[in-house]
């Protein structure tokens, strides 16, 4: 892990927020890792996102919404179920039979009915997104874009079988924003580098304790393609927010150039036929509300006036 900055802000030693946000149903659990949100959470959550859509916009991107499904086929040509396997959620209807449908909505007691899904569940053509580029990809397969540099943005739900789901720091289903960015290797890392800083002065005008690090991606470490992982090492920052409470550092947005392996795979290409690079860029909203709660305390009235002016829209 190498660390490429590190703010040097003074963090009082708050204590963990979550307990705080579950008595005032600012979070109301669900299911392991799914919360539903309410008032301060929610409103922080959409602010930020208005700052990173706000930039997006400004610097030309396309915005996109898509639906939470991918096709399986999504996941097996860019390589996610070689890696990442483990963490995907399959989405599967019940069979086409009359009989089992049927039987299915005859079932009296849930057992009943658990036990006849259990028999009657089809083939899973389809998964949960578990990012928001992936859909972009989609929407441009098989096309050709300019070298001299294009961009997309758009929010989703993300979903992912994490082997523990943590509090807030480790969700099945958490919001996500992501700029997609497509042009020749030397602007695609400098769109990245731009969005590294960016957030880097936000957090530094906030007085938010952070640091930025090269990430090591599991994807790369499993030893299953060694040259790969050689060439790619070190292609992701991550932005990192202490939680002052444990004195843990939790990745809050992360900053991945992938050269020409996704637009390979989605037979993305130049203009004139050319390779094309891309990058992408992914704001992790629920953990970066959470490091601001961590290190700002419960209490939106104190914290930083640059970040409150955007929290409580000014009055008369
Ligand atoms: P980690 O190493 O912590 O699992 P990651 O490398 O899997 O993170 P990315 O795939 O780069 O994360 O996702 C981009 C951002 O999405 C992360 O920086 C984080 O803010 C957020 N994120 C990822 N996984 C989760 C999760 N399970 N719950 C909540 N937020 C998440
Ligand atoms: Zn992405
Ligand atoms: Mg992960």
């Amino acid at each position: 892990l190498e660390i490429l900055f590190e703010s040097s802000a003074d963090t009082a030693h708050l204590e963990d927020p979550f307990p705080t946000l579950l008595d005032r149903r600012e979070l109301i659990p669900l299911q392991a890792g799914v919360f539903s949100y309410q008032g301060g959470f929610l409103q922080t959550i959409e602010v930020l996102d208005a700052i990173f859509r706000y930039h997006a916009l400004e610097m030309g991107a396309i915005e996109q919404s898509f639906g939470t499904t991918l096709p399986l086929r999504s996941l097996f040509e860019n390589g996610y179920l070689g890696a990442f396997s483990h963490q995907a959620l399959f989405v599967a209807p019940l069979q086409r039979r009359l009989s089992e449908i049927r039987r299915l909505a005859e079932a009296k007691t849930p057992e009943e009915k658990a036990g006849i899904l259990a028999q009657t569940i089809d083939d899973h053509g389809q998964v949960l997104s578990p990012v928001v580029c992936y859909h972009c990809f989609e929407t441009l397969r098989g096309s050709c874009l300019s070298l001299d540099g294009s961009l997309f943005t758009a929010c989703a739900r993300c979903h992912r079988r994490e082997s523990e789901h943590e509090s807030l720091v480790r969700l099945q289903t958490f919001l996500m924003r992501e700029v997609i960015f497509f042009g020749r290797d030397t602007w695609v890392d400098s769109v990245r580098m731009n969005l590294i800083a960016h957030l880097r002065d936000l957090l530094l005008e906030w007085g938010i304790r952070f640091r930025i690090v090269t990430a090591y991606d599991p994807f790369f470490a499993g030893g299953h393609n060694k040259r790969l992982y050689q060439s790619y090492f070190s292609v992701k920052y991550e932005c990192q927010l202490l939680l002052p409470h444990i004195q843990q550092w939790v990745a809050v947005a992360s900053f991945n150039n992938h050269h020409t392996t996704l637009t390979r795979a989605y037979k993305i290409c130049g203009l004139s036929g050319s390779p094309i690079h891309s990058g992408c860029v992914g704001y992790g909203y629920e953990r970066l509300a959470y490091g601001l709660y961590c290190q700002l305390g419960s209490d939106l009235g104190t914290w930083p006036e640059a970040l409150r002016s955007h929290l409580i829209p000014a009055r008369g």
